[in-house]
């Protein structure tokens, strides 16, 4: 059994092992997400994250109104608000390769998810329309600062592409994470936090 654990300034999840090893990302590995995650800002004590969707895609569109709603009525303690400004995380649908979705943060910290639009009608997401909201939810979590951890009844899940259903939100443990990593005292200098998402 494995734990992630945020470790710093650095937003690097690395796999903790039952012996307490930290297993490093491998540097060769096609990285999906980047691990810097968004600094939301405070209003009336509510962590608060804009997006701004730029897919010009409508089904995109649906299913990140949904992950987005999924996020906002979850535990998490967070607001996700739309904006035409500015955001903290920009939708865009760009070609991946094999992945579903991806999550980058530029130097500037504004953070971008891909959705790719060619797998977006495949076998599976016919087979598992919540699929879509699986996905933009996942990825939002990542923007979040969540690494991978969990099975199909977990949003970050490393189950791979068999889960039935598959999750539209967090769980509790994923949406205590995300309200701690956002509430941190020293969020806004560098998120340095250390939680353990289980031991
Ligand atoms: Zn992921």
């Amino acid at each position: 059994m494995t734990s992630l654990r945020y470790l710093g300034a650095a937003g690097v999840f690395a796999a903790v092992t039952a012996t307490g090893v930290v297993v490093a990302p491998s540097a060769s590995a096609a990285v999906e997400w980047d691990g810097c995650g968004v600094t939301p800002s405070h209003s009336n004590g509510t962590n608060v994250v804009t997006y701004r969707d730029d897919t010009g895609d409508g089904s995109m569109a649906d299913a990140i109104r949904s992950a987005v709603s999924n996020w906002n009525s979850s535990g998490a303690e967070v607001q996700v608000k739309a904006t035409s400004g500015t955001p903290n995380v920009t939708f865009v649908s760009r070609d991946l390769g094999d992945a579903y979705g991806s999550t980058k943060c530029a130097s500037n910290g504004r953070t971008t998810i891909s959705l790719d639009p060619t797998l977006w009608d495949n076998d599976l997401n016919k087979q598992h329309p919540e699929h879509h909201v699986h996905t933009a939810a996942h990825e939002f979590g990542h923007a979040l600062g969540l690494g991978h951890d969990g099975g199909c009844d977990a949003l970050m899940q490393t189950g791979g592409a068999k889960c039935d259903p598959w999750t539209t939100g967090p769980n509790s443990e994923e949406e205590s994470l995300v309200s701690k990593i956002l509430s941190g005292t020293n969020n806004s200098a560098g998120r340095n936090l250390e939680i353990a998402l289980s031991e």
